[in-house]
């Protein structure tokens, strides 16, 4: 895969965490030291409690189809290469659904609630590490 010309994700202080073990091809997801639940997208504080205080743990990265769509055409330079990108919500754990794309699957094949592990994809952008999933 040729690296994408459109802009990478722009990589944040408060989110740099989430990239840097991607990079590793590991996931990694804030919990609030307060109420226990897990955050996602990265923030500074709790959304559930409000709580200051959240800390980085690993994850082991599979999750389930929570929804999902098919593009009409790429949405995304990263996605170019894709004829019909399948646009899709994971659910890690509760209270986390994460924003990907979907690869090694037909269309037809895909079912709301099928388990997925993670793919790392070094290649789209030069520097950072996406994430997607197959099944
Ligand atoms: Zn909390």
């Amino acid at each position: 895969v040729t690296p994408a010309q459109g802009h990478p994700p722009r990589i944040s202080e408060t989110s740099r965490p989430w990239w840097e073990a991607l990079a590793r091809e590991q996931l990694s997801l804030q919990r609030c030291d307060s109420c226990q639940r897990f955050v996602f997208y990265p923030r500074i504080h709790c959304p559930h409690c409000g709580g200051l205080s959240l800390t980085w743990r690993p994850h082991e990265g599979s999750g389930v189809l929570y929804t999902w769509s098919a593009a009409a055409a790429p949405v995304s330079p990263a996605f170019a290469h894709l004829k019909r990108p399948i646009l899709a919500i994971v659910e890690l754990a509760p209270d986390v659904r994460v924003p990907t794309t979907l690869v090694g699957i037909d269309e037809k094949d895909v079912r709301i609630g099928m388990a997925l592990r993670p793919v790392f994809d070094h290649d789209s952008y030069e520097g950072v590490t996406l994430l997607r999933y197959r099944p």
